[in-house]
Order: structure tokens, then C-alpha cells, then sequence
């Protein structure tokens, strides 16, 4: 069948199909790896010298503890075999109303379902740390709520045989008791969202509750890394929130009752948080697509999610850079298990 069989606007869709997969191809993250700096995956020093080649791939020895490797090492590439399909994997991950299930991502790329599986987890524990919101003039800011779960039980997972390498004196069963407790105690993982008015936002992960409100001193440890100078901050009247603005200097603090924000009443002009609140109805119904997501990987779908918000096939090759840029991202996946572990006990 000719293309010109076709009707004109299944013809646009196919021509715009091809324009993206064209992109997508011109990306080599092989090639692209090699033009960041190496560390060496032993010993961390960043002098090397040239050590033969092993399957058509320049090898590289570390100058000060003499171990070799390739180009990809600790990147997200590291370990990967098919790794020209990585490239078609994010871009199908990132891509908004695409697929996301491990099954339709298996038959799509014609990979087997436990591969697409390891790989999310994997593209879910890297996603990179780079990307971070740039906070506009005013920003909506609150804190969001999302029940404790301990779905995919540590013993079932991949991190099985890790944990057992280096936790060799069995961490998991206090952990799982208090887990199992946690959830039956209807606890709740907190996050601070912030929300820029161009649609831009980002969760950060505050502490596990059972009940009540965070207290100022949370709010103090997860803000305190943000330049609010000069921004107008806009957020509900809790007492929290108050006391922690009302000691920052340069920043004006708006404040709203969230009663009349559910009623629709807005009392100071562009004083609300509706895009705070439509984002999270966004999320919520998204999330349920996953049947409860495991508080472990919250955090990381919390970032799956704003990245698809953000992803475009114009800023595919800047997001899969930072892929094989990011020399930390190999132990990031590898080291999940000990960052929730910290949260759980916190
Ligand atoms: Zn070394």
C-alpha cells in the first residue's frame, strides 16, 4: 500500500510518526557517552589511559587502582544489553497518554516482559536529579498526601540478592514489621509540592505520618535548599507554613483558607492553588493505573510523573543525556533500598 492510499490526515499521522522515530535514531548514546568525563568505578579518580579494545569498544584503565572498563560505566547504560533500544524505551516511558504497562511496552519494542520490567525499575530509580524546577516569580506550594504501601515486598524483587550481599544481618524483618504495622495504622507518606504557574512542578519527600501536620522544622529541612528570593509564595493558611515564611526574608507569602478554595470563592485575586490541585487530580488518576504504588518508589514516580508532563520529542536528546552523563546513577539504583530505608525510619 501507497502512503497516498491514505487519507490525508492518517498520512499527517504517519509522516509525524516517522519525523519522531527519525529523531529518536539520530540520538547514539554510545557515541554520546564517551564525550563526558569517566570516574573510575573503583576507585572514583578521573585519570585514564587508553587499554585495548574488547567487543569493538575501547577500554580504559584507571591510572591509580589499574581497573578497566568502558566508556558507559556506572551510566545507565552500564550492564544494559540491548542498548539501542534504551533510547525508544525512555522515549515511550516519558511520553504523555503513552502505554506504560511492562506488557505493552514488551510488545511494542518487541523485548521480553521481565526486561521491560528491570528496566523500569531501573529508569525509575535514575531518573536523573538534574532537571530540577526553576521557580517562577509566584509559586503555589503545599503539602500532599499519599497512603503508605508496601506493595512488591522487598523479598519478591530484584533487590533480593543485593540486599542479601550487603545486609547480610537480615535489616528486612524489623523493617517489615514495622512496614506491616505502618500500613495497617493507615499511615501516610508526605510530600511539598511546588507548583510554577507555566504548568511546571516537583514533589519533594517530607516524612512518613500517621496523623496530623508536618511541623515547621520538616518544612525548614525540606526548603531549605530553595531560593525564594523575591518570589511570591502562595499557600493554604496552616500555621506551619506561616511561621516557617514569616522567618524568611525577602519573600511574600500569600495566604488563602482552603475552604474557600474548595468552593470555588476566591478572595484575593490569583491567590490559590488550582494548579496545585489539578495537577494532583492529574496524578491521582494516573497513579491508579499502577494499583497502588509501593512508598519505596514514590518519590521516583512522583519524578516519572512531572518528567512526562515535560517530555518532547524536541527535548529527548537533553533528557537522554542525562542518562549516560550522570556517573552517581548506577549506585543510585543499586542504593534505592537504603534511601527508603531512611525514609521508613526517619
Ligand atoms: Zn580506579
Amino acid at each position: 500500500m501507497e502512503t497516498s492510499d491514505l487519507k490525508q490526515y492518517q498520512q499527517e499521522i504517519i509522516f509525524r510518526l516517522i519525523g519522531k522515530y527519525k529523531q529518536l535514531n539520530s540520538i547514539d548514546l554510545q557515541e554520546e557517552v564517551s564525550g563526558f568525563p569517566m570516574k573510575c568505578r573503583k576507585c572514583g579518580h578521573d585519570h585514564f589511559v587508553k587499554n585495548g579494545h574488547f567487543n569493538e569498544q575501547q577500554r580504559y584503565m584507571c591510572k591509580k587502582c589499574r581497573a578497566t572498563q568502558f566508556p558507559d560505566a556506572n551510566t545507565a547504560l552500564y550492564n544494559l544489553k540491548l542498548k539501542d533500544k534504551w533510547v525508544d524505551f525512555v522515549a515511550i516511558m516519558l511520553e504523555k497518554d503513552h502505554a506504560t504497562s511492562c506488557i505493552a511496552i514488551s510488545k511494542e519494542l518487541h523485548i521480553n516482559e521481565k526486561t521491560a520490567h528491570q528496566w523500569r525499575l531501573k529508569m525509575l530509580s535514575c531518573l536523573n536529579e538534574h532537571q530540577g524546577i526553576q521557580i517562577g516569580c509566584e509559586l503555589e506550594l503545599d503539602e500532599v498526601y499519599f497512603p503508605f504501601c508496601v506493595k512488591g515486598r522487598i523479598g519478591k524483587e530484584k533487590f533480593d540478592t543485593y540486599i542479601k550481599e550487603h545486609h547480610p544481618d537480615n535489616v528486612e524483618s524489623d523493617l517489615r514489621l514495622k512496614e506491616k504495622k505502618m500500613e495497617q495504622d493507615k499511615h501516610q507518606a508526605v510530600c511539598i509540592i511546588k507548583h510554577n504557574r507555566n504548568k511546571d512542578f516537583s514533589f519533594e519527600t517530607i516524612k512518613i505520618l500517621k496523623k496530623g501536620n508536618v511541623s515547621k522544622s520538616d518544612l525548614a529541612r525540606v526548603l531549605k535548599d530553595t531560593d525564594f528570593t523575591g518570589k511570591t509564595v502562595i499557600t493554604d493558611s496552616g500555621r506551619p507554613l506561616i511561621a516557617y515564611f514569616k522567618k524568611q526574608q525577602n519573600v511574600i507569602h500569600q495566604t488563602f483558607k482552603s475552604e474557600d478554595v474548595k468552593q470555588g470563592r476566591i478572595i484575593k485575586k490569583n491567590i490559590h492553588n488550582n494548579n496545585i490541585n489539578n495537577t494532583m487530580s492529574h496524578l491521582r488518576e494516573w497513579l491508579k493505573k499502577f494499583k497502588g504504588v509501593s512508598t519505596k518508589y514514590l518519590g521516583n514516580y512522583l519524578k516519572w510523573f512531572r518528567l512526562k508532563n515535560i517530555f518532547n520529542v524536541d527535548n529527548a536528546k537533553s533528557f537522554l543525556l542525562d542518562y549516560v552523563s550522570d556517573r552517581s546513577l548506577y549506585s543510585r539504583f543499586l542504593d534505592i533500598f537504603k534511601i527508603y530505608k531512611q525514609f521508613v525510619f526517619f
